[in-house]
């Protein structure tokens, strides 16, 4: 039972429930005489699903449908907090460049990147709810990605992720014992809205930087919640290779501080932005006006299918005419294995990072400046 856990946390998340959720079948056209919060426990899963044992046994058919998914949350909740060794968290360190990596979906990637200990599904979900941020921007960089040019990527999208790829991709490499004689330019990802990403641990996204043994990545969390409140923007590197910036302004003034933008280096990725929200639409428009401008690829990501169908058909209707698609909107290969509830009303789960899109704005012509050759 959520409401006995041993975990100060999981005792929350019931109260959180009990005051905040909704009882299915009082939630029910039928029911007229009163409207309970949840506070009977599910003996099967442990969470507060009803408002009293008499509605649990009326709702208990429909219950049946997540019942099995919320029983196998609380207990991978419990062995997170576990303190047994978390073997699974052990992430393999930097590749060989004859190392083949494939990127088709989680299971060949955790076991070409040689990740030791991914034997359980319960192993797969804590994992892939940290690296679903930097894989699946990995996935669409890397040279194996899961998505095919007439399929899934347009060819107008093949030539914006082309021009990343001769930068990640420096030719007449040069490798001895492992280590890259040739430095490529810097990528820039612009993380526009940040919010879980950029609480990740640092150490995370060195996952990212790992699989391009060439490049040096420099990642810039953007957004209101990409820092905690009275905390200044700062700029911080964690080797050579990796460095990020963190800065709680509104894209479109952090926009006007970057000098030029350039389409072979730079990329967009707005993590679940719910454009389609009516109460976030407008506040998007400026960002999303401002990242077109540059011409540089935007990938964005949904929790389910209609998360994604709410945010595209917003995006049709907005800047009609002023983009092309990079990534027709597609189930993401490196979402979160890792159902997210919403505590509010259990009956909704979601998946981070559960689907995929990307456009960019449309341009004529493009040129590249190589930096320092
Ligand atoms: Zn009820
Ligand atoms: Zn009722
Ligand atoms: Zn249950």
């Amino acid at each position: 039972m959520l409401s006995k856990s041993p975990l100060p946390e999981l005792r929350d998340r019931a109260a959180i429930i009990n005051k905040y959720g909704v009882c299915p079948v009082c939630d029910s056209p039928d029911c007229h005489e009163h409207k309970q919060q949840p506070v009977h426990e599910c003996a099967d899963c442990g969470y507060p699903t009803h408002c009293s044992d008499e509605h649990y046994h009326a709702g208990w058919e429909a219950h049946q449908e997540i019942c099995q998914a919320l029983r196998e949350q609380n207990e991978d909740d419990h062995d997170l907090r576990s303190g047994r060794p978390m073997r699974e968290f052990e992430f393999p360190s930097a590749q060989g460049f004859d190392e083949a990596v494939n990127m088709a979906n989680w299971d060949v990637f955790f076991y070409t990147r040689s990740f030791p200990s991914m034997d359980s599904d319960r192993s797969m979900r804590h994992v892939s709810k940290l690296l679903t941020y930097p894989i699946t921007v990995a996935s669409i960089l890397h040279q194996s990605c899961p998505y095919k040019l007439g399929k899934e990527v347009t060819a107008e999208g093949m030539r914006s992720i082309s021009a990343l790829r001769t930068v990640l991709y420096p030719r007449n490499e040069l490798a001895k014992d492992g280590v890259s004689l040739v430095r490529s330019e810097t990528i820039n990802l612009f993380i526009v809205g940040a919010r879980a990403e950029a609480s990740l641990p640092q150490h995370i996204w060195l996952q990212l930087a790992y699989l391009f043994p060439h490049t040096p990545f420099h990642i810039h969390f953007i957004g209101p919640d990409a820092l905690p409140a009275n905390k200044d923007p700062y700029t911080t590197s964690l080797n050579e290779r990796l460095m990020f910036t963190y800065d709680s302004c509104m894209y479109h003034d952090y926009h006007e501080k970057i000098e030029k933008f350039d389409p072979y280096t730079d990329l967009f990725f707005i993590f679940s932005p719910g454009i389609g929200y009516t109460s976030a639409r407008d506040g998007w428009k400026p960002t999303i006006q401002k990242a077109l401008e540059t011409k540089c690829s935007i990938f964005l990501t949904g929790f389910d299918e209609a998360d994604v169908a709410n945010d595209v058909k917003a995006v049709e209707e907005d800047y009609e005419g002023d983009f092309d698609w990079v990534l027709k909107p597609s189930v993401n290969e490196f979402r979160s294995l890792k159902r997210d509830v919403n505590l509010t009303d259990l009956r909704q789960m979601i998946f981070a990072n559960w689907g995929i899109w990307g456009i960019r704005g449309k341009r004529y012509d493009v040129t590249h400046q190589p930096e320092d050759d």
